[in-house]
């Protein structure tokens, strides 16, 4: 038998005779408590109390015994089965070669095999354990991988849809939706590739919302962007699908026409900027309220007035300027005289800084009578520049570009000036003469202009009530609310106030009820066409409206006899133009002045009205009554 079977046979044995000795012990206690209870061991002798207990615990004993004795038997013959067991797991070791070399005996053998069983338990439970928490890792990774995967498909495909998003945008303005200036480019380039290959003429067309800062700022910005969706719209309606339509930015346009034939590439130029300008006869709908708007717009062809994108593009804008210079509303073809023109701007703005300085610049006065009596009533003073090389400039000329750059507020400072000190030459005050002047609204926004003015005026030794202020609809309707401010404060000062071309901007009731003004001035081009109804009624009304609103209303730029007679009719109280006399030197204007009161002291009314009729005896300004420019002006 081998030391470890025997010891636990040994300890099996001790193990039961310890159990059965504690049986029997807790047995005979018991009986001897029972037997010590029932008063037993009183009344008998001590050994008889033993023997009572031994009886009755004898059976009990002897089967505890016995119970301890089948116990050891079936716990020897396991033993013996399991010794058995173990030689025969000996045998079969011994028979594998290598198995354990370091055994000396079976029982070595397998307590090393069990050690090394039990290890390579462990050791498989922790592979085990480390594959599971691998696959586990590697699952999780799996999954983490393929989301990061999908996570990595959404964002190329978001970069991907943000990517042709940021490049539409790069190439549409998103207010219009038309090409910005960057697609623009690539399409002119490419319009003039293929005008090239195929011997035909592509046409740039720069195009200007006129006076747009003003609508902006009136309207508001949004319906001003209204107005430019409307401008998109207006312009890509009459084109093909091969021309383009771009926004440059702010209120300019760029149309470009591409493939036109060359024999008839201006007559379809033509025709489509026909159907613009037919288009914006309309007024535009800003929901609510409408506007009209007009374009400047100027065009250049590839490959005669340019040799490549670039230029084509400024040849357009420069025939665009040449446009606005003429009067906008109006487009021009590109002439290689306005590029010369446009390209020395700065100069010329130069020039005038210096005109200023200098003192190029000086007054003509044109008179204005009363329609009644032919009574003269009053001048309008206008600028001229009396340039030492090229004769004298029309304010047209000039004025425009004064007022961009700003040098019209030291112009207007100049006019002032001049006008002034002639007034107190002539002593106008005396002969009841009202002198107007034109005033600009960047006059009008300066800092304490009203003050200055009336400091200018004083230091004349002049009263504020001899100078009238004209001023545009469109000089008011920059910023009405400040503008009612500071005519309010003129007014109060005494100065009279003129509103000027009347009818031909925003025409606003509001600004005529609303305003201190005192006289109205109806534009010259309602006079012009007196003869149509349309024109005579509008006159009739503004007539009309001066009158209610307590304003005396003056006629420019009559010309004829048969206008002034309309006028008269029509209820006009005064008038100014060519029929008249047309704007002269300072020094003619006090001899037309004695000449016309002399005149109209020795005719009455009725001879005045009939003299009417014939401008050469009451009128010693022009003898004749066409429509031609004033003799002092010149082109530039
Ligand atoms: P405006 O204030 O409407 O001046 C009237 C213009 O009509 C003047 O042109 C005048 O010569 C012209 N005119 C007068 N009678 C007749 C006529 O019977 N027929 C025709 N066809 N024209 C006539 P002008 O002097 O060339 O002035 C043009 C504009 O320049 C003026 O228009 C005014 O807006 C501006 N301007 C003139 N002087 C000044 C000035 O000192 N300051 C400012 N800010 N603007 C001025
Ligand atoms: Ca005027
Ligand atoms: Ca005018």
């Amino acid at each position: 038998m081998s030391q470890p079977t025997r010891s636990v046979f040994r300890d099996t044995l001790i193990t039961l005779c310890v159990s059965g000795a504690v049986a029997v012990g807790v047995l005979l206690c018991w009986a001897t408590w029972d037997a010590w209870s029932s008063g037993k061991f009183t009344d008998a002798s001590f050994w008889q109390g033993i023997a009572t207990v031994f009886a009755a615990t004898r059976s009990g004993v002897v089967a505890i015994l016995l119970c301890c004795a089948i116990a050891a038997l079936g716990v020897t013959g396991t033993l013996r089965r399991f010794q058995n067991s173990i030689a025969d797991y000996q045998g079969a070791l011994a028979r594998i070669p290598n198995a354990s070399p370091t055994a000396k005996s079976g029982e070595d053998s397998i307590r090393n095999k069990n050690i090394e069983y039990s290890e390579a338990t462990a050791l498989a439970r922790a592979v085990d354990d480390v594959h599971r928490a691998f696959s586990d890792r590697e699952s999780r990774f799996e999954r983490s991988k393929l989301r990061l995967r999908d996570q990595l498909n959404q964002r190329t495909q978001e970069a991907e849809e943000a990517g042709a998003r940021a490049h539409h945008l790069a190439m549409i303005d998103p207010l219009t939706k038309l090409p910005n200036r960057m697609m623009l480019n690539e399409a002119l380039d490419k319009a003039l590739e293929d005008a090239l290959a195929q011997r035909a003429i592509a046409c740039a067309l720069f195009i200007d919302i006129d006076h747009f800062k003003r609508l902006n700022d009136s309207l508001g910005h949004e319906l001003g962007d209204r107005v430019l969706m409307q401008v998109a719209l207006t312009l890509r309606q009459s084109l093909r699908d091969v021309d383009i339509a771009a926004r440059l930015g702010g209120d300019e346009f760029v149309v470009v026409l591409r493939n036109l034939p060359p024999d008839s590439a201006k007559a379809i130029v033509e025709r489509y900027l026909g159907s613009v300008y037919t288009a914006l006869r309309n007024p535009i709908d800003l929901g609510g309220r409408t506007t009209l708007i007009t374009l400047s717009i100027g065009a250049a062809l590839y490959p005669s007035d340019a040799g490549d994108a670039a230029a084509l593009l400024r040849a357009a804008d420069s025939a665009m300027y040449a446009a606005k210079q003429k009067g906008r509303n109006r487009a021009d073809w590109f002439r290689k005289e306005i590029l010369n023109d446009a390209s020395t701007a700065s100069q010329r703005e130069q020039s005038l800084r210096e005109a200023i300085a200098n003192k190029q610049l000086t007054m003509v006065f044109q008179p204005q009578v009363r329609t009644d009596d032919g009574t003269p009533v009053g001048v309008e003073a206008l600028v001229r520049w009396k340039h030492p090389k090229k004769g004298m400039i029309a304010p047209a000329q000039f004025i425009p570009l004064a007022e961009q750059s700003g040098l019209i507020v030291p112009l207007g400072q100049r006019v002032l000036d001049l006008t002034l000190s002639q007034a107190k030459r002539w002593e106008a005050r005396e002969l009841n003469m009202r002198i107007s002047v034109n005033l600009s609204v960047k006059q009008l926004e300066q800092q304490g202009w009203v003050e200055s003015l009336q400091g200018l005026i004083e230091s004349y030794g002049l009263p504020a009530s001899i100078i009238d202020l004209e001023i545009t609809e469109s000089a008011i309707a920059d910023d009405p609310i400040a503008m009612e401010k500071t005519l309010r404060n003129l007014a109060a000062r005494g100065f009279t106030l003129s509103l000027d071309d009347f009818g031909t901007g925003f025409s606003s009731l509001n600004y005529l009820a609303r305003f201190p003004f005192h006289h109205v001035k109806i534009d010259q081009q309602f006079i012009h066409d007196i003869d149509s109804p349309a024109s005579r009624n509008v006159v009739q009304s503004i007539i009309a409206l001066g009158h209610t609103l307590q304003m005396r209303t003056i006629a420019e730029g009559v010309e004829t006899p048969q206008q002034f007679r309309i006028l008269r009719d029509l209820g006009c109280d005064e008038v100014q133009g060519f029929f008249v006399a047309e704007p002269m030197a300072p020094e003619l204007v006090l001899t037309w002045w004695q000449e016309r009161l002399e005149a109209t002291q020795f005719l009455s009314e009725q001879e005045w009205k009939l003299a009417a009729t014939n401008v050469h005896t009451i009128s010693p300004g022009r003898s004749t009554s066409a429509a031609q420019p004033p003799s002092s002006l010149s082109s530039q």
